[in-house]
């Protein structure tokens, strides 16, 4: 039931199959410091003190009672590459769901969503891809200076889901990836009907 998604392109591979070909790729994007690799270890379930040199990490969770593995990549800012400015045009080019983080507490980072949102619209314009926007660090209530209502404004404007979470607290985080396998399915079953 799944496609192959290895190709944004690949919009003739009907390939049937299970297991590994229900693999989707999930770009973390945001600023630095937002907490996109906090997140991302969040997901695979290591430990935040943990040494790491990994920034891809797979997963497979059963949502809904169905099973989908989800390969989240923290490659938006890798130190380890010379020619950023390709990782980040590769990373726009590759994802079969985003997801756009900012932190409630920097608003530079709210604008730069905005900014991520319009350049993934251009870049991806004859795809529906599913984007989430994400308010993250919702723990640290006194220094916020992004209101929930904008946040979810945002969203409507830019058509896509939103959530906040607390990658501090573990707040929200897996509901935002089980969230993203939900908008995978919607887009997959209504293009099979
Ligand atoms: P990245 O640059 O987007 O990958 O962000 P990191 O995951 O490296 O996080 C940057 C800093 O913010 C680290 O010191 C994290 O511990 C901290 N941080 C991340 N998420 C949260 C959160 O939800 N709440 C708080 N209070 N701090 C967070
Ligand atoms: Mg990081």
């Amino acid at each position: 039931r799944c496609r192959a998604s290895w190709s944004s392109e690949d919009s003739d591979g009907d390939s049937e199959g299970s297991g590994a070909e229900c693999v989707h790729r999930v770009v973390l994007l945001g600023d630095h410091g937002v907490g996109k690799s906090s997140m991302a270890k969040i997901f695979a379930g290591i430990q935040e003190t943990h040494d790491h040199t990994e920034d891809t990490y797979e997963k497979t969770m059963t949502v809904d009672g169905e099973e989908t593995t989800l390969i989240v990549m923290d490659t938006w800012e890798n130190e380890k590459q010379e020619d950023e400015t390709w990782v980040q045009d590769y990373c726009m080019q590759v994802g079969n769901a985003y997801v756009i983080v900012y932190s409630i507490t920097d608003r530079g980072s709210f604008e730069s969503a905005s900014e991520l949102r319009i350049q993934l619209r251009r870049i991806r314009q004859a795809e529906n891809i599913p984007i989430i926007l994400v308010g993250n660090k919702s723990d640290l209530v006194r220094s916020r200076e992004v209101a929930v209502e904008e946040g979810r404004a945002c969203a409507v404007v830019f058509d896509c889901k939103f959530i906040e979470t607390s990658a501090s607290l573990h707040h929200n985080v897996h509901e935002l990836f089980e969230g993203v396998v939900r908008q995978i399915r919607l887009r997959r079953d209504s293009k099979e009907t």
